[in-house]
């Protein structure tokens, strides 16, 4: 596992719950309650992910300062978003405290490169793009707009931003040396990714919602608009199998699902052949060169796990 530290490229979990954080503010559930006195891999912040090297940050939740100082992370030199929701975007004030620094009289200006069709939404939705204008007259973000497919180098890293099903979704590949990331951080329901997508080294997307608690009761009620919209953890195993990466990382990961990082350890062994790791806050995952923790094992190129074994357990 690579130390907070390394200088190799690492991606780092800033956060890793979806809509809400764990423990939830009014919450005294059994998960909750762990996290509450245990800390650590038991609770979980609002959702973001870091890459090193090139400082890029995906999507600033309302709790992103106090991820980044927790990893010991002082500078973003770029900025990308998935999409407007507010559990993304509304920690976006994280730019002040970063670029601006009045007692040392220093100022710096991160690039936020968005997507045309994500800015369609910042255009409409919580004074987005309002804001973002504003940073940039403060001096501290410089706003760029990307096309679907179009290569920004950010340093040693190339990022494309693609269109996802669902409207105003962007999903992102990441170059880095040889090595390929996709991230589809949310709102992956009927996503249907394209060829340039297929295969990477590493696949970062959202958990889905699970049909029951430990319990065994339903979480989500019969009719609720959730079981239209969202993907399910079902709809998550699909794509993992469809997209087939050397390995899978499940993000996103819901309080409401009522499971603890224990259970997921469980689900790990339990869906192995997906190789598929639920994230953690803090966990950081090497993709330089040399070294990586995501290869488990070699893959035959002209075969794909799943169609080999037939079907899915
Ligand atoms: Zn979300
Ligand atoms: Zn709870």
């Amino acid at each position: 596992m690579p130390s907070k530290k390394s200088n190799d490229p690492t991606l780092v979990f800033l956060g890793t719950d979806g809509a809400d954080c764990t423990p939830r503010v009014g919450c005294l559930c059994e998960i909750c309650t762990e996290a509450h006195k245990k800390a650590g891999r038991c609770a979980r912040n609002g959702p973001s992910v870091f890459l090193t090297g090139a400082d890029l940050l995906f999507d600033t939740p309302e709790d992103v300062a106090h991820s980044l100082e927790r990893e010991d992370i002082h500078h973003v030199y770029s900025l990308v978003y998935s999409h407007w929701h507010p559990d993304h975007t509304l920690g976006r004030r994280v730019l002040e405290q970063l670029n601006l620094n009045l007692r040392k009289r220093t100022k710096t200006i991160a690039d936020l490169w968005l997507p045309a069709w994500v800015r369609d939404d910042f255009r409409k939705r919580l004074g987005l793009e309002d804001h973002f204008q504003f940073f940039e007259k403060m001096g501290i973000v410089k706003i760029h707009e990307l096309g679907e497919g179009e290569p920004t180098k950010l340093g040693n890293t190339t990022v494309k931003a693609f269109r996802m099903t669902q409207p105003g979704l962007a999903s992102y590949l990441v170059h880095q040396g040889k090595k390929r990331i996709v991230l589809a951080l949310d709102e992956i329901k009927d996503w249907n990714p394209g060829s340039e997508l297929m295969e990477p080294d590493v696949l970062v997307l959202e958990t889905g919602w699970f049909e029951r608690d430990k319990q065994g009761e339903q979480i989500i009620p019969t009719g609720h608009w959730i079981r239209e919209s969202e993907a399910s953890f079902e709809e998550t195993l699909e794509l993992v199998q469809k997209i087939n990466p050397r390995a899978a990382i499940a993000t996103h990961i819901e309080e409401l699902n009522g499971r603890s990082y224990a259970d997921y350890l469980e689900l790990e062994k339990k869906y192995r052949e997906y190789r598929l790791r639920f994230a953690y806050d803090g966990l950081r995952i090497s993709i330089s060169e040399e070294y990586s923790d995501v290869e488990p094992e070699p893959r035959d190129k002209n075969k794909n796990r799943f169609r080999e074994r037939g079907t899915l357990t």
